[in-house]
């Protein structure tokens, strides 16, 4: 590939486990499911976003910043990771949160990613709104004035589309991963499962596979827009993260594939299809899989799958991007179980 002139520190264990979901792909009666396990990346509860943040930490280290500040949902995985990387790097941290879910309890603002950003001694501000990503980074530059005013060299991650998706880079490399070890077992890959949010997942999972000549189709499921939305931010993202490999050229229309069937309410907020489908991963695979994203996303892979959409001879492969410690910000949600 010809990206190893983006620097990057190395957090995550990789290769992360391919394995067969037996039990659930029985039960559903379709293709045979596989789950690639990035939900063990390692590193503080790991999930996508330690192969992401490896390329912002390079920049990062590079840069000689001494505090990093970042941005997203009170649960947000991303600052999760973003402070175990500042934590083993030595570097401050200061997080965001957007109040981007309603009407949530306790447990929503004190336990999983919250409480572990308090462990990990990271400086917590508040941002009033939930959906307004250029206001949120704006924000964050405010922070980054005080830390230089305060002597400090702070380097802000930002989130929105107008920044190039170096993150998408980590899945570029988990493409190049997946087909080495579906290569290695004789094993054929007929479509790919994949939470899409920011996109930088979606997107560098479509730049990985076009870039090696593949035409693994590949399902985002919606986790925070509807389809329409999704799918220009989908195209967007793999383009600006195929430029980053230069590759202008590399990513079509009709590479994107989105289902919004699978968002519920919105963002972070469960219906019934989620509630069965963390449900079913635990019970059948002991896969656990969170309310907001890897959870939303294996609703997406059984409703494929009941809808017919794969043949029975077909191998799927669901990507599980972690978020294990969301679940217990929403214990409020399982209540009746
Ligand atoms: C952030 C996140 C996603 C979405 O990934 P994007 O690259 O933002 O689309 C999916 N799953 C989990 C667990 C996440 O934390």
């Amino acid at each position: 590939m010809s990206h190893d002139q983006y620097p990057r520190v190395r957090f995550a264990q990789t290769p992360t486990p391919l394995e067969l979901m037996a039990n659930l792909s029985k039960l559903l009666a379709g293709p045979d499911l596989y789950v690639k396990r990035d939900d063990l990346t390692g590193l503080a509860f790991g999930g996508n976003k330690v192969r992401q943040l490896e390329y912002y930490f390079g920049d990062i280290m590079e840069k000689g910043a001494d505090t990093v500040i970042t941005t997203g949902a009170t649960q947000s995985n991303h600052a999760r990771v973003t402070a175990a990387m500042a934590s083993k790097l030595g570097l401050k941290c200061e997080v965001q949160h957007e109040n981007r879910v309603p009407d949530r309890d306790d447990a929503y603002y004190e336990s999983g990613n919250v409480l572990l950003l308090k462990l990990m001694g990271v400086r917590l501000h508040d941002f009033p709104v939930g959906e307004d990503e250029h206001g949120a980074d704006a924000a964050l530059e405010d922070i980054a004035d005080r830390v230089r005013r305060e002597g400090g060299n702070p380097y802000v991650i930002p989130l929105a589309p107008t920044h190039p998706p170096l993150g998408a880079l980590g899945y570029v490399d988990m493409i190049g991963e997946l087909l080495d070890q579906a290569l290695e077992r004789g094993l054929r890959i007929d479509a790919i499962v994949t939470p899409s949010g920011s996109a930088s997942t979606h997107g560098g999972i479509l730049v990985g596979l076009r870039s090696r000549e593949s035409n693994i189709p590949v399902y985002g499921i919606c986790i925070r827009r509807p389809a329409d939305a999704q799918r220009e931010r989908v195209l967007d993202r793999a383009r600006a993260a195929a430029r980053l490999i230069q590759r202008q050229d590399l990513i079509h229309d009709d590479d994107i594939n989105v289902d919004d069937g699978y968002l519920g309410p919105g963002y972070g907020l469960p219906d019934e299809q989620l509630m069965e489908a963390i449900q079913l991963a635990a019970g059948k695979e002991a896969l656990i899989v969170d309310p907001v994203y890897s959870g939303k996303t294996m609703a997406g892979l059984i409703g494929l799958v009941r809808q017919g959409v794969f043949e029975k001879d077909q191998n799927v492969v669901f990507v599980h991007t972690g978020g294990t410690p969301a679940l217990f910000a929403y214990t409020g949600i399982f209540k009746d179980l």
